[in-house]
Order: C-alpha cells, then sequence, then structure tokens
C-alpha cells in the first residue's frame, strides 16, 4: 500500500517537473512571461534553469533502467548540470563572464545578471547532480554520503518555500536566497522527493521510509514539525500585520498554541505508537514460544534420528551429532561433500536417479538405503528426504531423515540366507526324488510296453477289430508316458554339472537355427536376431532356454501364417534383457503364469504336439541364473517372451 502511494506521487512528481521545464522553456524560447515571473517583485526561473530541472528529471527517470545503453545518457546529463551550475557558481564568485547564462537563449528581461540562475539555485543543482551519481553506485557508504548532499537541496527549496509564503521583504532576505523563484524551489523539492525514492534503501531514504521505531516515530511527526509552525507562523503574522493582535501577544499565543498542539499531537502519534509497540512484543513472545516448541523437537529429532541438510544442489550444509556418530567422519568431513560420501556399491545407480527426480519434483520420498561408514563399514537406514521449499514452489533444501535400522536388516538377512539354505536342500530334496522316481518308472513302462508287443505278436490272428484298436491306445499310452517320464528325468537333471563360462550368445543362436532347419524351412518361418551379447551363463542350459522358446514360436504358429520370429537383447543396469518375440497364436492373460509350470498345456497333444515342460524348463534355467522370466501376449497378435540374465 505504502509502495503504491510513494509510485502514484512520483509519477505525479515526474510530470510536473516535465511540464514545468519544458513549458519554461517554451516561454524563454517563445519571449512569452507567463510562469516565470510569478510576481512582479519576485524572481524568475532562468532558461538554464528551466533546461537543468529537465535533464535532472529525465536522468532519474532513466537512472533505473538496467540496460547499458542508458549508462551513457545518464553520466551525460548528470555530468551536463554539475558542469553548468559549477560554471555558474564561479561566475559569482569570481565576479565573471563565462558566456553559459545566455547560451543558450538571450534574456532580455532581467537588468541584474541577464539568463544567470541565482547562486541557491546553481548550490542546489551541484548538490543534486552529486546526489544523482549516488544512483548508479553500490557502495553503501557512498550512496548515503551523496543522499545526505543532496538533502541539502531540499533544506535550501524549503526555506525559500518558507520565505515566500511568510511574505519576507525582498530586502530583508539574506543575499543567498534572494533570487531563487518559488516555483524553483518547489521543483527542487519535488525532484528531492523524486531522489529519494529512487535511491537505495539505505542512508537518508532508510531513516526517513524506514519501517523501524525511530523511522516510524519520524513519520508522525515530521508533517507536524513543518506544517503547524509553517502555517502557525503565517496565520499569526497575518494577524500581526492586519493590526488585530499586536507584535508581543502574537509570538506569546504562538508559542502557547505551539506548545500546547504540539504536546496533543506527540501525545497522540504516542498512543498509535505504543499499541503497535505492544502487538510487537506479543509477537515477539509468541516467537519465543514457537521457537522453544520447535527447539524441543529438534531435540527430539535428534535423539532418535540422523539428519542430514543438503541445499538445492544437494551439497550437505548441516548434519546432526547422530549423523557423524554412524558415518564415523567428522563434521567437517561431510560439510560441502554430496550424499556420495557415504554412497555404497549396493544399489544401482537407477535407486539414487529415482530418489533424485522424486525429491527434485517436490514430492518426498522414502526408501531403504544401505550406506558406507567411512571405515568402510555398511550400515542401514529407514530414509525420508523431504524437499523444503521457501518459496511457492521453489525448493531451497532437502532434508533428509533416517532412522538406523541395520540390526534389523541383518536379521532378515541372516533369516533369507536361512530360508534360501533349507529351499536349496529341499529342492535337492526333490529333485533326487524325481529322479529316482522316474528312473525307476522307466523300468515298469518298458516291461508293460514290450509284453504288450509279444501279446500283439503272438494273438493278433485271435484278436477282433475292436480288441486290434485297444491294443494301439495302450501303445500310443505307454509312448507318451515314456516321454513324459523321460522330460521329468531331463528336468531333474537340469544344471547338475553346473559351470559358467563365456556365452557368445549371436553363435549360440546361429547353431540353433541350423539344427532347426528342417522345421524352420517347414513352417517358412524367418528369424531375425539383432547383435546379441557375450555373457556369463550355463551354456548348455542357455541353449536349451533359446531352443525351447525358438521352437515354441514356430510351433504356435497361426494357421496360414508364416512365422515370423524376432530375438534381441537389451542392457539393463545390473541385467540383460533378452526378448524373444512371435506372430503366433498369442496366449490369454489368465494363463500367462500358468504356462511356466510343469505339464501345463494350453491345447491337447492333437492340436499341438508337447508335453508342457518346455517353458518349465526355461523357468529353471533362467532362475539358475538369477533372473526372471515372463511373457507378454494377446491372443490372436503374438507373443514376445522375455527373460533376463544377470551381466555378471
Ligand atoms: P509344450 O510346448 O510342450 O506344450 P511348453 O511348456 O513349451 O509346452 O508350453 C506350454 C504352453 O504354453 C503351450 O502348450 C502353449 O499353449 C503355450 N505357449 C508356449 N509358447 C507359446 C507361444 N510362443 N505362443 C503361444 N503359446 C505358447
Amino acid at each position: 500500500m505504502k509502495s503504491q502511494k510513494l509510485k502514484y506521487t512520483s509519477y505525479l512528481f515526474t510530470y510536473l517537473l516535465l511540464f514545468f521545464s519544458i513549458f519554461t522553456m517554451l516561454e524563454w524560447f517563445f519571449h512569452k512571461q507567463i510562469l516565470f515571473t510569478i510576481n512582479e517583485n519576485g524572481a524568475t526561473t532562468k532558461f538554464n534553469t528551466a533546461l537543468l530541472f529537465f535533464l535532472c528529471t529525465i536522468s532519474l527517470i532513466i537512472s533505473r533502467k538496467k540496460q547499458r545503453k542508458y549508462r551513457t545518457p545518464f553520466f551525460i546529463f548528470t555530468y551536463t548540470v554539475l558542469f553548468i551550475s559549477i560554471l555558474t557558481l564561479i561566475e559569482y564568485i569570481f565576479r565573471v563572464n563565462l558566456y553559459v547564462d545566455n547560451l543558450f537563449i538571450k534574456d532580455t528581461f532581467t537588468i541584474v545578471n541577464p539568463g544567470r540562475m541565482s547562486e541557491a539555485t546553481a548550490v542546489c543543482f551541484i548538490f543534486f547532480a552529486i546526489g544523482l551519481t549516488g544512483l548508479k553506485s553500490t557502495n553503501r557508504a557512498y550512496i548515503a554520503t551523496t543522499q545526505h548532499i543532496a538533502l541539502v537541496t531540499s533544506i535550501i527549496s524549503l526555506i525559500t518555500i518558507l520565505y515566500f509564503i511568510l511574505r519576507f521583504p525582498i530586502d530583508s532576505k539574506i543575499v543567498f536566497f534572494k533570487t531563487m523563484s518559488i516555483q524553483t524551489a518547489i521543483s527542487f523539492l519535488f525532484i528531492s522527493f523524486l531522489l529519494i525514492s529512487k535511491s537505495y534503501n539505505i542512508g537518508f531514504k532508510e531513516t526517513i521510509l524506514g519501517n523501524s521505531d525511530g523511522s516510524r516515530s519520524l513519520q508522525k511527526l515530521l508533517p507536524f514539525i513543518i506544517l503547524i509552525p509553517f502555517f502557525l507562523s503565517f496565520f499569526m503574522l497575518t494577524l500581526i500585520n492586519e493590526k488585530i493582535i499586536g507584535a508581543q501577544s502574537g509570538i506569546i499565543v504562538y508559542t502557547l498554541v505551539l506548545i500546547l498542539s504540539g504536546f496533543l499531537y506527540t501525545y497522540i502519534v504516542s498512543i498509535g505508537l505504543n499499541k503497535s509497540d505492544y502487538l510487537r512484543r506479543t509477537l515477539e513472545k509468541n516467537l519465543i514460544n514457537k521457537n522453544s516448541e520447535l527447539l524441543n523437537f529438534k531435540e527430539a529429532l535428534d535423539k532418535i534420528a540422523i539428519v542430514a541438510i543438503t541445499d538445492e544442489n544437494t551439497f550437505i550444509k548441516y548434519v546432526n551429532d547422530k549423523f557423524c556418530e554412524i558415518s564415523k567422519y567428522s563434521r567437517e568431513e561431510i560439510i560441502g561433500n554430496t550424499n556420495e560420501i557415504v554412497r555404497s556399491d549396493y544399489h544401482p545407480d537407477s535407486f539414487y536417479t529415482e530418489a533424485w527426480l522424486t525429491v527434485s519434483s517436490g514430492e518426498p520420498w522414502f526408501g531403504e538405503v544401505k550406506n558406507r561408514a567411512k571405515d568402510g563399514s555398511l550400515y542401514w537406514t529407514e530414509t525420508a528426504i523431504v524437499p523444503l521449499k521457501k518459496r511457492t514452489n521453489y525448493i531451497r533444501e532437502y532434508m533428509a531423515i533416517q532412522l538406523d535400522i541395520t540390526k534389523r536388516k541383518e536379521a532378515e538377512e541372516l533369516l533369507a540366507s536361512k530360508y534360501v539354505k533349507t529351499l536349496e536342500q529341499k529342492n535337492q530334496e526333490l529333485e533326487q526324488f524325481n529322479y529316482i522316481t522316474s528312473h525307476d518308472l522307466q523300468e515298469p513302462l518298458r516291461t508293460i510296453s514290450s509284453f504288450s508287443d509279444i501279446l500283439y505278436e503272438e494273438y493278433h490272428d485271435k484278436l477282433d477289430s475292436n480288441a486290434k484298436q485297444l491294443f494301439l491306445f495302450i501303445k500310443k499310452a505307454t509312448r507318451r508316458m515314456s516321454s513324459l517320464i523321460k522330460n521329468l528325468l531331463d528336468y531333474s537333471q537340469l544344471g547338475r554339472q553346473r559351470e559358467i563360462s563365456k556365452v557368445n550368445c549371436n553363435l549360440l543362436v546361429n547353431d540353433i537355427i541350423e539344427d532347426l532347419n528342417s522345421t524352420i524351412k517347414q513352417n517358412k518361418a524367418t528369424i531375425k536376431q539383432s547383435n546379441l551379447p557375450i555373457i556369463n551363463a550355463y551354456p548348455i542350459e542357455l541353449r536349451l532356454l533359446f531352443q525351447n522358446l525358438i521352437s515354441n514360436a514356430i510351433k504356435f504358429s497361426k494357421k496360414d501364417v508364416s512365422p515370423q520370429i524376432s530375438i534381441k537383447a537389451k542392457k539393463k543396469d545390473h541385467v540383460w534383457e533378452f526378448y524373444v518375440k512371435d506372430n503366433g497364436i498369442g496366449i490369454p492373460e489368465q494363463f500367462q503364469k500358468k504356462i511356466f509350470s510343469i505339464f501345463q498345456r494350453l491345447h491337447t497333444e492333437n492340436e499341438y504336439e508337447g508335453t508342457g515342460i518346455g517353458l518349465a524348463h526355461c523357468q529353471k534355467i533362467v532362475g539358475m541364473h538369477g533372473g526372471e522370466i515372463g511373457v507378454k501376449s494377446k491372443p490372436g497378435k503374438g507373443s514376445t517372451f522375455f527373460f533376463t540374465i544377470p551381466n555378471q
């Protein structure tokens, strides 16, 4: 509100000054007396004065423009003002004519020193021009000094106005103030106000327009100090002049009214100031209370949590004692570093990137982080990182609050490793069982098969067509059972001779394509592979994995559509992700998990031959490598099988 008022007053004064200076210059130009002789005895505003006012106002207007192009005109105008006013003053002091007075316009009205501005005006312009230079300075002391120098201008103009209002006879004026015109004096008052309002909040401006107690008292008292004595003197002098009251009693009345009104005014101002003081003290008390509340929170937080605050570029600027204690770094070692200082290799880069993306978007991030202390030991923390916004939507700091969960994590890891061991043991037992049963089952099956063959050979003449049909069923069923048992045996033996070695996946897939050559030709399949990597894997198992996926892609193709298969790989953080994509019949969503279980098929033997163990093999192989397998598919639109192999 206050600054708004200040702004509008500045605009008003600027326009008035521009109008006054241009108007006066035009008056001189056309030799018309309208404004510059306000009364017969008074002084005139000279052309030079109007010109300097004009230059000063323009300097003030462009003083706040940041662009470089305004800098030179600003200084040219300001120094022109300084130059002309100094020359004028020299003319007065040394009684010489330096030909500046009638340089632009010839003054034919004035008798004494035609065209020359008064000494007071020249002095005011010198002080004012010095004040103007302060607007372009960054030095506090210089700005404050120039502001105070410019203040002299307003004091001189104020005295001139006083003289005018109190109607001092021109002869009793002090010589210095003799010839400054009232309109010049008022213009100086306006332009001084503009200078103060444009200046930095230091020096005189700070004292007058500031918000501290002293400034506020000054703001309240200043109108009184200036206006009341002013108008009172004017009033009393009129009464004395009109002989309504004698000079002596006039002075007594003047003094009495001044004391009384002064007391009343300061009393009222004090009541207002007391009120705001009371308000301030209440606010202070609230602030102290809030502060101690905050301190309590901080104390509680410091007792249980590890706290760090970073700036917006993630450089640490505060850590509490707990941070130093757990990370084993001294405060000096941590401050100025980023969180990298306690970063362990445990998490992939993506983990930290995800955290950073979350907090930098203004959202808090939560997670469990494994950190490394100075001595290399590792510790786990439950972490919350909160972005702190000081202004709307502008993050100034991040605060990380962490709880030490190392013990809990160690217990979890211990439990998990025990669980894995038990699981591995159980798996081994199961595989053993599988192996033994499938191995042992084959024997009686072979007996059934061979005896039924013998039976058929011996008695087939005596059998009718129905019995022959039944024999055929027995034969088919024993063959299928035998192949199921064989598959089971393979499954249990998968990965028994485990040995990891470097496998060139390109060569491996080429080999498979060669092996499947006749099937590929039969089905008119095309297989494309793009630059597959060399990875560390179990070679035999990996081959089986690719082989199963490729042959499924050929097998489950749409009728009358030749299979098109593409094999790709992509590196993702610490794993290689492989894709085997086909344009086949696709898989309904509800079966996409089920098909990886042993003997799970979606079709009958007549539709597509198979035993339902291929994908179970694949899952086991990927699992052996520590990866994951899955499928994305839509019925009728083809399937993409994908699996990951850690990049060890
Ligand atoms: P099998 O191929 O012997 O049937 P799998 O374990 O290899 O056994 O596959 C299980 C089932 O998953 C298949 O019966 C089939 O229904 C489905 N399947 C596997 N691969 C594909 C594929 N590329 N497109 C469509 N369905 C598939």
